[in-house]
């Protein structure tokens, strides 16, 4: 799978990530599939409600909502536009899912009342002025990999 990155999503990435500083904090992240296994991330949500050190909450009325307002913007053509899954950031860890991170996504792709085919879960850190990102994929099948991601200048 093909995961493309807008520089304007990029750019409200990093302004977050800033004024985060030591805190976890994430959002959702709404796409448009362009050809099979191939999305463009249209939409990164930000939690208003930050996490900890460490660690990060999703806010679920916060969720629902802006996902009621990104399917009422691109007029509920679900095929097309739809949740891609879930991003936080690891401001002071690496790039890479932690252990709960890869529990809690098996446990959304698993859930009875999910109606995707996969989430994706994207870390990002800021170091210095430079976004790291990495992405993976989630399948109700429990199966999971790395997702290319493509940053659009
Ligand atoms: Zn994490």
């Amino acid at each position: 799978m093909r995961l493309r990155l807008p520089h304007d999503q990029m750019n409200l990435l990093m302004d977050a990530l800033r004024r985060a500083g030591e805190k976890e904090i994430g959002g959702q992240i709404f796409g448009e599939q362009l050809m099979p296994s191939d999305f463009r991330a249209i939409e990164f949500t930000v939690q208003r409600r930050p996490g900890r050190f460490a660690q990060f909450m999703i806010d679920l009325v916060q969720a629902a909502q802006d996902a009621a307002r990104f399917f009422d913007r691109t007029k509920h053509r679900y095929t097309r536009f739809n949740y891609l899954g879930e991003w936080h950031s690891h401001p002071s860890f690496e790039v890479q899912p932690s252990s709960k991170d890869i529990a809690t996504m098996r446990a959304l792709v698993s859930d009875l009342e999910f109606k995707g085919n996969f989430a994706v879960l994207l870390i990002a850190r800021l170091d210095d002025d430079h976004l790291n990102c990495g992405a993976w994929l989630f399948e109700p099948n429990g199966s999971e990999q790395r997702i290319t991601l493509d940053i659009e200048l």
